[in-house]
């Protein structure tokens, strides 16, 4: 749990696939913070019927961002149901230059936690992960396999593919990610944001020494 001065605004940062849900919802364990993935978020809208869902799914399933105004909506809402003096990560926002600007009307981010992934990499994870439908335990069908075929060993729940996690919409997201949110690395930058940067070599890296060494990093900033 967080027993630094300073409660945590994080932003982890990097390209889909990138294993920021899964350093995230690790951090937030150990740390005691609130997690904020507006990808999920979305795919919780897009089971229901309204004409919101839908929309929001014509651009995820074909790896495009959802139009700003409607994430940065979505964004400040759930950013409203923090505690107060609880820390927080952002998992998948923000993705374009006007996230970002929205953002820092809400929040002082203290720091990026930038995840460096090459693009071999990231084809090769994203198009073998599946994921628990009930707790969203992430598993891999060559490296990181559940014991039993399709079954979560965490809940028993049943594991599925991700619509947009298909070779076509694999490359679209990372073409975006190029194109649309990379630049956000330099405002950061200009905004003298500091950074902890975890670099990916390997497929079959195990999260652990990366987590305990992003808490490391935060530890010297005052943070746990
Ligand atoms: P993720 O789970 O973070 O990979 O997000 C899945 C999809 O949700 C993305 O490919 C986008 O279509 C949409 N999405 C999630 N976060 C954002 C965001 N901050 N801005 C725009 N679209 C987003």
């Amino acid at each position: 749990m967080l027993t630094g001065e300073k409660e945590l605004k994080a932003v982890m940062f990097g390209p889909p696939g990138a294993g920021k849900g899964t350093y995230a919802s690790r951090l937030q364990k150990k740390l005691g913070v609130e997690t904020i993935a507006t990808g999920d978020i979305f795919r919780e809208l897009m089971k229901e019927k309204s004409g919101l869902a839908l929309k929001v799914k014509g651009y995820v399933e074909k790896g495009l961002l959802v139009p700003d105004d409607v994430v940065i909506e979505v964004l400040k809402q759930r950013l409203s149901k923090i505690p107060k003096g609880k820390g927080f990560i952002l998992d998948g926002f923000p993705r374009t230059i006007e996230q970002a600007k929205a953002l820092e009307e809400l929040a002082k981010i203290d720091v990026v936690l930038l995840l460096d992934v090459p693009d071999w990499l990231i084809i090769e994870r994203l198009s073998s992960r599946r994921i628990c439908r009930n707790c969203g335990t992430v598993y891999n069908t060559r490296f990181l396999k559940p014991t039993v075929e399709g079954v979560c060993d965490k809940c028993g729940g049943q594991l599925y593919q991700r619509s947009d996690d298909n070779p076509d919409v694999i490359k679209k997201r990372l073409q975006v990610y190029q194109e649309q949110s990379k630049p956000l690395l330099d405002y950061f930058e200009r905004k003298n944001v500091p950074f902890v940067v975890s670099k990916t070599t390997s497929l079959d890296q195990p999260p652990e020494p990366i987590v305990d060494r992003m808490i490391e990093e935060l530890k010297k900033r005052g943070f746990v």
